[in-house]
């Protein structure tokens, strides 16, 4: 039986494939960890508090539960990484080189997630292949190209079971997200439901590839589940799911709200944007391991706006009796 522990499992991404994973190999198997203490984290038992950067304490968690998969996520992201371009890189490089060290004895196989920010303003921006010219330029993305670089070393010289994803932005609604660029896609919806109108950060035709987060979560675990022997691709897969420009997310909102607004005041996350793909060539991952995305634009916004509506009026209802509970 599988033993897992999630690192930087109190993020956006991290919370819902916990959900995912305990689901699959039951609540006692999977460990969230995060640098959050516990009551910050919205994560059920299993957790350990945990910094990614201190190897003697993730080789003492590794050790104790007898961990054989490790799911490492904690990242500094590529917004949030131009703020202070050095210690983004540290926190990035060295928590995965911790984590690629523990792969070569101590677990049997390692999940890290690259991103499209490896992609440059060089790279061809339609159907961008799996291999191209990369040349990025944000310090998240040449993290995460150093990264995909150190996998497929430590995969070639140690044999270490390492499998990579370059997720395109995520778009989820349970976790606000945590200082990407694509961001917007997900403050949208929750302007949408609340309806409020919402100032988008990029410019209404700035075409950039995303995934539901499903989506995501399901592609990290067919991937984890695919025969070594099937892998082709030991630095990262590409993926590709949907493309679109907030002017594309605002008409799909618009159908559900029609009085809904956008106004747009690009900042220096549209020169991020600019240098990124506009749509992703996801072929190896295709033929290698079956990869195929479930949902598209519409079916995105009908699920993400059917939930954050039920959520509201959750909040709204219990807020209500608490208020005649008092008086
Ligand atoms: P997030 O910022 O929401 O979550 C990251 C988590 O890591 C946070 O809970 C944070 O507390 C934790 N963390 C930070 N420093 C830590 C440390 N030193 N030790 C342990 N935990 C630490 O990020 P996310 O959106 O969930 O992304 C997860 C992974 O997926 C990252 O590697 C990111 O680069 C990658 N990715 C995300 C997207 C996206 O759109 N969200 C796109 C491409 C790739």
């Amino acid at each position: 039986m599988e033993k897992v522990l999630v690192i930087g499992a109190g993020g956006q991404l991290g919370r819902e494939l916990v959900a995912a994973l305990r689901s699959k190999y039951g609540q006692e198997q999977v460990i969230a960890s995060d640098i959050k203490p516990w009551e910050d984290s919205h994560l059920d038992a299993p957790y350990v508090k945990l910094n990614a950067m201190d190897e003697k304490a993730l080789f003492e968690v590794v050790n104790s539960h007898e961990i054989t998969e490790i799911y490492h996520l904690a990242a500094i992201l590529s917004a949030k990484g131009e703020m202070d371009p050095l210690f983004a890189w540290d926190l990035n490089m060295k928590s995965l080189l911790n984590i690629l060290e523990l792969g070569k004895e101590h677990v049997k196989k390692v999940f890290w997630p690259s991103s499209i920010a490896v992609f440059g303003p060089d790279t061809p921006k339609d159907q961008t292949p799996q291999h191209t010219l990369m040349n990025p330029t944000t310090v998240y993305g040449i993290s995460k190209l150093a990264g995909e670089r150190w996998c497929e070393y430590y995969h070639q010289h140690y044999g270490v079971d390492v499998r990579s994803l370059r997720y395109p932005g995520l778009i989820g609604y349970k976790t606000l997200p945590g200082g990407g660029t694509t961001d917007y896609a997900v403050d949208i919806y929750y302007k949408a439901v609340q309806q409020e109108k919402f100032d988008c950060f990029l410019s209404e035709n700035m075409k950039l590839p995303m995934m539901y987060m499903d989506d995501a979560v399901k592609a990290t675990l067919d991937l984890m589940m695919a025969d070594a022997e099937k892998l082709s691709v030991r630095s990262s897969y590409n993926i590709n799911a949907i493309s679109f420009s907030p002017r594309e997310i605002y008409e799909s909102i618009r159908k559900h709200y029609s009085n809904f607004e956008v106004s747009y005041t690009p900042d220096y996350r549209e020169k991020i944007a600019d240098s990124w793909p506009n749509s992703i060539d996801d072929t190896v991952a295709r033929t290698d391991w079956g990869w195929k995305p479930a949902f598209d634009l519409e079916e995105m916004s009908d699920e993400i706006i059917w939930h954050l509506t039920d959520m509201l009026e959750s909040v709204k209802s219990s807020n209500e009796m608490q208020r005649n509970s008092d008086s």
